[in-house]
C-alpha cells in the first residue's frame, strides 16, 4: 500500500481566489475535510461540507431561481452560455491552475477540459433554440386536430461529477442542463472542487443568474443519496458500481438519469495502418490523464503484420513522454490523483508480472517526482486471469496483443462487459468502418483514439453494457433535460360520430379513412 508522504505547506493557488470559491458552495454545515495536491501533497483548502440543511437550502434556492429563469427566452439563455465560452477562453491560465492542483494532470491535459467546454457551451448556444423550439407533428384528422408538442425543463438537474476531468464533466453537463431552462445543484468531487465552483463563478459573472447553478460538497457515499432525493434529474459520471447504486436510488423516485461509467477501451491496429501515426497517438490516448479518463485505451491488438513495428514505436514514445507536475506547458503527462488510483495501478501490474506478463515500457512509481506519479506503462503478454486483462485500471497502464485477423481483434475487443470507446487504424477507410460497426462501443474513433468522436459535440457521447446508460452531447445532451408535453386541439369536430351517426357506420368511414391515409402514404 502507498501512503501519503509529508505535506507540504502551500499550495500555488492564491489564498485569496480559494477563500472566493470556496464562499460560493452550500455548505458549512457538515465538518470540513483537507483536501491536498497530488503532485506536491500541499495542503490546498480545508473544504466545508454540506449538511441537509445546506442541501436543503441549495434545493430551495435552485428552484426559486429556476421558475424564472424558464420564462426567459432560450436566445437570451444561449447568450449567457456564449459569454461563459468567452470568459473560459480569457481566464483559462486561472482555471487550469486550479484544475492541474486539485487534480495534478498536465497542462495539456488540463487544457482539454477547457476546450470541451468551449466548444459544448459553443454548440448549445447555437442549436438550443431551434432544438428545444415547439414542434407541431400531424394530427390524428389533419386540419382538424392541430398538435403542439412544447419541451418543458425538468426542474432541479442534479449533476454528481467526479475528480478525473473536474472542469469538462462538471461544466459541460451542466450548460445544456441550464440552457434548457432547468436549474442545477451541483456535487462535485470533494478532490476537485475549486473548479467546479470557479465555472459557477464564472457562469454568474457571464450572467447567469445567482441561485441558478448550485454547489453542494460532500463524499457520494455520504450525500449522493441526500441530492438524488430531491432532484428532478440525475447526471452521474463515475464507476459502473457507483452507477448501478444512483440508478436504484433514481428508479425508486421514478425520475430520469444519465449515466457514464467506466470503460476498458480497444484500439484496433489493422495490417494496412499507419503504424506511426498510430502509435503516436495511440500515446495520447491511452495516458491523457494519466489514463484516468474513462474514454482512454487500456487494450491494443495488433495484426501480426505490422506488430513488431507498431510495438516498437509505441514503446518508444510512450517512454519519451516526459512527466512532471509544472503549472505549464513542459510535461506531457502528470500525477495520478489519490493514493488509491496508485494502489490499484501498482497492483494490476504486479499480478500481470507475477503471472508472467512482460514490462516494455515503465512499470513502476515515481515518488521523486510526487506522491503518485506512475510511469506510462506498457504490458505484454496479458492473459484471461490477470486482472489487467479484464478489470478496469483507469490509470496510465496498457496492454498489446498480436492478432491474426480482423476477425480476431474484433471477437477480442468485444470481450468485455464495458462499451465505451474503441479505436480502429487502417488507411482503408471503408474497411475501418466495417469493424467499427461490429465493435460494442457507443463511440468508435478511427484513426484517432477518443477526441475526434468525444470532441465532435454535436453527435452524441455514451456507453454501452457497463460503460452507462444515457447520452450526453447532440441533441439527445439537451433533450435529455426537458419533459415533452403535447397540446392536441380538436377544431370544428370532435372525434366521435356526428350526431344521429351510428357507431357502426362511424368504425367503417374510420376504416376507409385509415385504409386512404395509407395508400397515400402518409404518416
Ligand atoms: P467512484 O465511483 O467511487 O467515485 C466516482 C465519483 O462518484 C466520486 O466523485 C464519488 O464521490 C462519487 N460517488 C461515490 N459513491 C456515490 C454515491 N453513492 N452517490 C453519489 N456519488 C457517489 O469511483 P472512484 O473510486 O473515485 O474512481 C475509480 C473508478 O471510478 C475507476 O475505476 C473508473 O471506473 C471510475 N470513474 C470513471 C469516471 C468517468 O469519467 N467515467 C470518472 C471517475 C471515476
Amino acid at each position: 500500500m502507498t501512503t501519503a508522504p509529508e505535506l507540504a505547506p502551500a499550495t500555488a493557488l492564491p489564498r485569496d481566489l480559494v477563500d472566493r470559491l470556496i464562499a460560493r458552495a452550500v455548505a458549512g454545515g457538515a465538518p470540513s475535510v483537507p483536501v491536498f495536491a497530488p503532485a506536491t501533497g500541499a495542503k490546498i483548502a480545508d473544504l466545508p461540507q454540506s449538511s441537509t440543511a445546506d442541501i436543503d437550502s441549495a434545493f430551495a434556492t435552485a428552484r426559486a431561481a429556476q421558475r424564472e429563469w424558464a420564462a426567459v427566452p432560450v436566445r437570451e439563455r444561449a447568450a449567457v452560455l456564449r459569454r461563459f465560452h468567452d470568459l473560459v477562453l480569457a481566464e483559462q491560465d486561472t482555471v487550469l491552475d486550479i484544475v492541474q492542483t486539485e487534480a495534478g494532470k498536465s497542462r495539456v491535459h488540463a487544457f482539454d477540459e477547457v476546450g470541451d467546454v468551449a466548444v459544448n457551451a459553443r454548440y448549445y448556444a447555437a442549436t438550443a433554440e431551434r432544438l428545444l423550439a415547439t414542434r407541431t407533428p400531424r394530427g390524428v384528422l389533419p386540419m382538424l386536430t392541430q398538435v403542439e408538442v412544447h419541451n418543458r425543463p425538468k426542474g432541479v438537474v442534479a449533476v454528481i461529477s467526479p475528480w478525473n476531468y473536474p472542469l469538462a464533466l462538471a461544466a459541460s453537463d451542466a450548460l445544456p442542463a441550464l440552457l434548457a431552462g432547468n436549474a442545477v445543484v451541483a456535487r462535485p468531487d470533494n478532490q476537485t472542487a475549486l473548479t467546479a465552483l470557479w465555472a459557477i463563478d464564472a457562469a454568474e459573472r457571464a450572467g447567469l443568474p445567482a441561485g441558478l447553478w448550485q454547489a453542494v460538497l460532500g463524499r457520494g457515499a455520504a450525500i449522493g443519496g441526500e441530492v438524488i432525493a430531491r432532484a428532478d434529474y440525475v447526471d452521474y459520471t463515475g464507476s459502473s458500481a457507483t452507477g448501478r447504486t444512483i440508478a436504484q436510488q433514481a428508479g425508486r423516485r421514478l425520475i430520469g438519469y444519465s449515466l457514464e461509467l467506466g470503460g476498458k477501451n480497444p484500439l484496433l491496429v489493422l495490417a494496412d495502418a499507419d503504424v506511426r501515426t498510430a502509435a503516436r497517438i495511440a500515446v495520447r490516448a491511452c495516458f491523457a490523464s494519466a489514463g484516468q479518463l474513462c474514454e482512454s485505451i487500456e487494450r491494443i491488438y495488433v495484426h501480426d503484420h505490422v506488430y513488431n513495428r507498431f510495438v516498437d514505436e509505441f514503446v518508444a514514445a510512450t517512454k519519451a513522454v516526459r512527466l512532471g507536475s509544472a503549472l505549464d506547458y513542459s510535461y506531457e503527462m502528470g500525477s495520478l490523483t489519490f493514493a488509491r488510483q496508485l494502489d490499484t495501478v501498482t497492483a494490476h501490474v504486479e499480478d500481470a508480472v507475477a503471472k508472467g506478463a512482460t514490462v516494455l515500457a515503465g512499470g513502476r512509481a515515481r515518488p521523486d517526482l510526487g506522491p503518485y506519479f506512475y510511469e506510462p506503462t506498457v504490458l505484454a503478454g496479458v492473459r484471461p486471469g490477470m486482472t489487467v486483462y479484464r478489470e478496469e485500471t483507469f490509470g496510465p497502464v496498457v496492454s498489446v496483443y498480436r492478432v491474426h485477423s480482423d476477425d480476431e481483434a474484433v471477437e477480442q475487443a468485444n470481450d468485455t462487459a464495458y462499451g465505451l470507446n474503441a479505436s480502429v487504424w487502417s488507411r482503408d477507410t471503408a474497411r475501418a468502418r466495417a469493424i467499427a460497426a461490429r465493435i460494442d462501443a457507443g463511440s468508435v474513433n478511427v484513426n484517432e483514439g477518443f477526441i475526434a468522436a468525444w470532441g465532435s459535440v454535436a453527435a452524441p457521447s455514451g456507453g454501452l453494457g457497463i460503460s452507462g446508460s444515457g447520452r450526453r452531447h447532440g441533441p439527445e445532451g439537451l433533450l435529455k433535460y426537458v419533459d415533452t408535453q403535447t397540446v392536441a386541439v380538436q377544431r370544428a369536430l370532435p372525434i366521435a360520430p356526428l350526431p344521429g351517426m351510428s357507431e357502426a357506420l362511424w368504425a367503417k368511414t374510420m376504416t376507409l379513412y385509415f385504409g386512404v391515409m395509407k395508400a397515400l402514404r402518409q404518416k
